[in-house]
């Protein structure tokens, strides 16, 4: 399918999970539907909870409900303004109305978990290393990891990231959410461990962990540190080109 088709013509959507990440459920409507094979249907929202594959976050899945219909979400897509949503019919005809949108909790639940454990690793690496710490990609799916440009650490320097994760998580600290003009928000970014990587947009979303540096971030994370109880580094992969992985449990 060219989702060309799917967004053409749509003034974009309204992304309720940049604001509200502990949102489980919500009403929105349906303004676009265009039918797939397999009982698979394209639809647009005029607001999602949904939050796309991208960023190294898996696509939330979860349930849409009408009150004639009910369609399984399996895939979230960002494409140009608008997020499309991949669902499979489950019963009924699905038509443009206003809905009931579920997310599969417990999935995303661990992603916002993960993707918080993530920049705390970030942290706890530069903290570790005393450098300035550069990621160049994560997966928070299956199986999760970080992956940064240098030297990798030794064991025991994992070990003392760990122990250093663990005793901020053990504290606990807030973890927020600014919005800020991109000038406003430069100076700030340039020490960002994925500084190379920020999208350019005219406003930046930082991500802001208790005691930690903020970061540009569109994902979902999870209020406070102490949600995430414990952080297990389970290996180190060493990449090409002096780079390496760090893949975690949280
Ligand atoms: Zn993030």
């Amino acid at each position: 399918m060219n989702l060309d088709e799917v967004s053409k013509g749509h003034a974009g959507t309204e992304l309720t999970y940049l604001h509200e990440m502990n949102l489980r459920s919500d009403q929105a409507k349906i303004v676009k539907l265009v039918p797939d094979k397999g009982g698979h249907v394209y639809l647009l929202l005029d607001k999602t909870i949904f939050h796309p594959k991208g960023g190294g976050q898996p696509s939330d899945t979860g349930t849409i409900t009408g009150s004639e219909f009910q369609l399984t979400v399996k895939k979230a897509i960002h494409h140009q303004d608008a997020i499309v949503h991949w669902a499979k019919v489950v019963n009924g005809t699905p038509k443009i109305a206003p809905v009931t949108c579920t997310l599969d909790w417990p999935r995303r639940y661990s992603t916002m978990k993960r993707h918080t454990a993530a920049h705390l690793l970030d942290h706890c690496l530069g903290q570790s290393s005393n450098t300035h710490v550069v990621t160049t990609d994560s997966w928070l799916g299956e199986p999760c990891y970080v992956a940064y440009r240098g030297k990798a650490p030794s064991r025991d320097s994992l070990r003392d990231i760990e122990l250093l994760a663990n005793e901020k998580i053990a504290s606990g600290g807030t973890v927020s959410i600014k919005f800020m003009r991109k000038e406003a928000a430069a100076p700030l970014l340039s020490q960002a461990p994925n500084f190379e990587r920020i999208p350019d947009l005219e406003e930046i979303r930082l991500v802001i962990l208790a005691g930690c540096a903020p970061i540009p971030c569109g994902g979902t994370h999870v209020s406070d540190l102490k949600e995430l109880q414990q952080l297990s580094l389970l290996s180190l992969q060493e990449l090409p080109d002096a780079a390496f992985r760090l893949y975690f449990h949280v």
